[in-house]
């Protein structure tokens, strides 16, 4: 499998856009793309990559969640290659919905999808097992400081994360992390279990009561220990 991180424009606030290819172009192959960025600026770069002979240069594109800096090239590139659009939710009528343990055919191999709630509630990422790869979105892989409030939802995604054998991961932002992924995340999930849980049933209670400010705030946020 070979993977692309495409150049994306630099004059414009964008997601990176990666596209999947198999090693050998073969006409099974899935091209794939993994959000478009801002616009569809992408495209230039698409063209000068060997895409395979006889087959259309995009198949597939995975929309990791439905941020405006990840789906802003959307319309145009699905025109241009007339390819399907898989996400989460069905913002626009001609997604395709995907949900968590499916498995997509990508390049020349397979990726499961997993629900990873947190950084929007239809995030999700995207891991090959064979390779080791995962393509992360926007979900916080790197925490290193306690101050943080989390959800349980989202820790609950770290905690998933951090059960797969990892070689590189592909965020939606910065550069691919290939040094120790497995370390960062296990360092993430021991540090978000240090840091304060959202509870937002205790929320409504805390609105709702007559505790003093502080009592509150001891309410509204609860240590998972
Ligand atoms: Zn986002």
């Amino acid at each position: 499998m070979k993977v692309y991180k495409l150049e994306t424009n630099p004059g414009i606030y964008s997601s990176n856009a990666y596209l999947i290819l198999g090693d050998w172009n073969k006409l099974e192959d899935i091209n794939a793309l993994v959000d478009t960025g801002s616009d569809p600026f992408i495209h230039g770069h698409i063209k000068r990559i060997n895409t395979g002979v006889g087959k259309v240069q995009l198949d597939k594109i995975i929309l990791t969640h439905t941020h405006f800096d990840h789906i802003g090239g959307v319309n145009t590139l699905q025109k241009m290659y007339g390819c399907q659009v898989l996400a989460y939710t069905k913002y626009d009528e001609k997604i395709r919905l995907i949900h968590d343990g499916e498995i997509l055919h990508l390049g020349d191999n397979y990726f499961e999808v997993i629900h990873a709630p947190g950084h929007s509630s239809d995030s999700i990422c995207l891991y090959n097992k064979s390779e080791g790869i995962l393509f992360s979105g926007d979900t916080q892989i790197r925490i290193n400081s306690t101050d943080g409030t989390y959800t349980p939802e989202f820790v609950n995604t770290i905690k998933r994360l951090a059960e797969l054998k990892i070689s590189v991961i592909y965020p939606g932002h910065g550069d691919p992390l290939r040094e120790n992924p497995e370390g960062v995340i296990q360092n993430t999930l021991k540090t978000i279990e240090q840091s304060r849980i959202y509870n937002p049933q205790v929320k409504n209670d805390f609105f709702n009561s007559s505790q003093t400010k502080n009592k509150k705030f001891n309410y509204a946020f609860s240590s998972i220990e």
